[in-house]
């Protein structure tokens, strides 16, 4: 298709195949935008819907939780500091409702490190003053990010739950234990955890974590991999991830299995 020569007569049509539901799913997704300086809300949602994206305002952290209640958007983008309730009370009660994808938006690289290490359960953080086209790159690969765990999900039910000292990882039901009670991993975290125990005391570069994890390759974004990594730790324990300093990271299963 690339210099518009119109398709050959008889090339095989196969209408109403599923896969073509499955690949147009981008286009048709629904986009939450919860931010209260109008000036940006308004540049986001123009560049959004020129993405073929359904787009919503809310203008403060209420009316995000109300909005997001109502549309179950594909993904929330989600600005940090809002009146009323802030991004991180919205955050809570929208994945207490539902499990569903969020984009935070912050004003420093510090407040990104800091929200990670409470576990506020975001997807992925940019830093204000972010450009439109990685907010659109950054949209798509976590919204490609969903649709693949959603077919793992579908497609691997045989998958045995992996066991690793006092932490149990069910693929099949993508639910994680530590100690027998259940601990909230984002889409992310989980997606991040499953590849680095896939490959036990093995190095794993960051950027090779941001390419397959989050489907991107700037090599800007190994923060957010170091962010999620500190998640896991604090939520998992610190001894099933190692640090290898200026690398990336290596799963270490406890020594007594
Ligand atoms: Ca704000």
């Amino acid at each position: 298709m690339s210099s518009g020569i119109p398709q050959p007569s008889g090339a095989p049509q196969q209408p109403g195949t599923a896969s073509s539901a499955a690949s147009t799913g981008q286009q048709s997704a629904t986009v939450l935008v919860v931010e209260d300086e109008p000036t940006i809300a308004t540049a986001i949602a123009q560049r959004l819907s020129a993405e073929g994206w359904r787009v919503e305002v809310a203008r403060d952290g209420l009316s995000g939780v109300d909005a997001a209640s109502r549309l179950r958007p594909d993904v929330v983008l989600l600005d940090v500091m809002l009146p009323g309730i802030d991004g991180l009370e919205v955050t809570r009660r929208i994945q207490a409702e539902h499990p569903t994808p969020i984009l935070m938006l912050t004003a420093r690289d510090d407040e990104t490190d800091m929200l990670v290490g409470l576990g506020v359960g975001a997807d992925d953080y940019m830093t204000k003053p972010f450009s439109m086209r990685e907010l659109v790159a950054r949209i798509k690969a976590l919204l490609r990010r969903v649709d693949r765990a959603a077919q793992a999900a579908a497609t691997t039910p045989a998958d045995p739950p992996m066991t690793m000292g006092d932490v149990t990882v069910d693929r099949a039901q993508r639910r994680v234990y530590r100690g027998g009670d259940e601990v909230h991993l984002t889409p992310t975290e989980f997606e991040l955890l499953v590849m680095l125990a896939g490959s036990p005391k093995t190095v794993l570069t960051r950027e090779r974590l941001l390419a397959e994890v989050w489907d991107w390759a700037d090599a800007s974004g190994t923060r957010t991999v170091d962010s999620h990594i500190k998640a896991l730790r604090r939520k998992l324990g610190p001894d099933l991830i190692r640090t290898v300093h200026g690398v990336g990271y290596a799963f270490e299963p406890p020594a007594n299995q």
